[in-house]
């Protein structure tokens, strides 16, 4: 296995943010109003190891919402809420191929496909159990300080611009409550979903989130169980297969290594027993990754050969 600490990490990572800064492809979504006010410009790189040793360039410090990385993490805490039969009787493992907002259920099972869409997302969100809409963002809160190591807050801006405009995420709860994949309240599903997608964090939190993944479940730094490791498997699954919406496929051939996107800017990338990687970047490609974001995974994974499959 890969000896990271005896490697030149720092000043690879380094000479890395320093070849994909000036790349200026992509555009910051702007479809949620709020997050288009963003530094196109701004750029970390995050590794952190199972050892707790955290390697950072670039903006590390700032902060950003999580938008569909948040996905990964309330997918454990519904698993450890429920268990794995019954939520797989609410939401599929399998990928779509479709864009992460299509408006898409399984034909036969009427579930959504994944977790990794937002309609599996919004179900599973629907799933956090908890006494009214404050308990359930609570645990849910509880649940990232876990993963991250101290207290997070939710931007109220962000979370207030896609509240109101979020007219598509509120079409597909509709959608999941007619076919009795989703219960009432619905409005309080969405609203707890537009939270968690809200939550603040910065490129350093992400790569302590990720390698919480890679260790079992137990964030490295502050030693903290933050999912039941029995878990762990479903969750690196879906990524897996799911994670990066319908560039999934080609992600998994040429990267190799489960992962999470979301729409402002930032990338997870969980290398089991050795690593969480994270990249912060806000422009991104059609299909909602960020674009230096890809290319620098890409490459790390290339030169260190954390593609899960490589023999060579
Ligand atoms: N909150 C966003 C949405 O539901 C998250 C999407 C994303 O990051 N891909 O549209």
């Amino acid at each position: 296995s890969l000896q990271i600490a005896s490697l030149p990490l720092q000043s690879f990572l380094d000479d890395l943010h320093d070849k994909y800064k000036l790349e200026q492809e992509g555009a910051v979504a702007d479809y949620i109003p709020e997050l288009a006010k963003v530094n196109p410009d701004a750029f970390s790189i995050c590794i952190a190891t199972v050892n707790g040793e955290v390697y950072k360039v670039g903006d590390y410090n700032q902060l950003f919402t999580i938008q569909s990385i948040s996905k990964v993490f309330v997918y454990g805490l519904a698993l450890d809420d429920h268990g794995r039969d019954y939520i797989l009787t609410r939401v599929g493992v399998e990928p779509t191929g479709d864009a992460f907002n299509a408006i898409v259920l399984d034909e036969q099972s009427k579930r959504p496909y994944n977790p990794m869409v937002n309609a599996g997302a919004i179900a599973t969100t629907s799933l956090i159990k908890g006494f009214g809409a404050s308990e359930r963002l609570n645990r849910m809160l509880d649940m990232f300080r876990r993963y991250i190591g101290h207290d997070v807050f939710v931007d109220i801006a962000v979370f207030t611009s896609e509240r109101t405009t979020g007219h598509r995420n509120r079409a597909m709860a509709h959608l999941m409550l007619n076919f009795g994949m989703i219960d009432e309240p619905i409005d309080e599903a969405l609203d707890l979903y537009f939270q968690q997608c809200a939550v603040m964090v910065n490129c350093q939190d992400l790569a302590v989130m990720a390698a919480t993944l890679a260790n079992k479940g137990v964030n490295p730094i502050s030693k903290e169980q933050a999912v039941d490791s029995r878990y762990i498997k479903d969750i690196l699954s879906v990524m897996y297969t799911c994670g990066m919406y319908n560039f999934a496929g080609e992600w998994a051939y040429k990267v190799g290594i489960p992962a999470k996107s979301g729409i402002s800017g930032g990338i997870i990338a969980v290398v089991p027993n050795q690593m969480g990687i994270a990249v912060f970047s806000p422009r991104l490609d059609s299909r909602g990754n960020s674009v230096r974001g890809v290319k620098v995974c890409e490459e790390l994974s290339q030169h260190f050969g954390l593609h899960l499959f490589e023999c060579s």
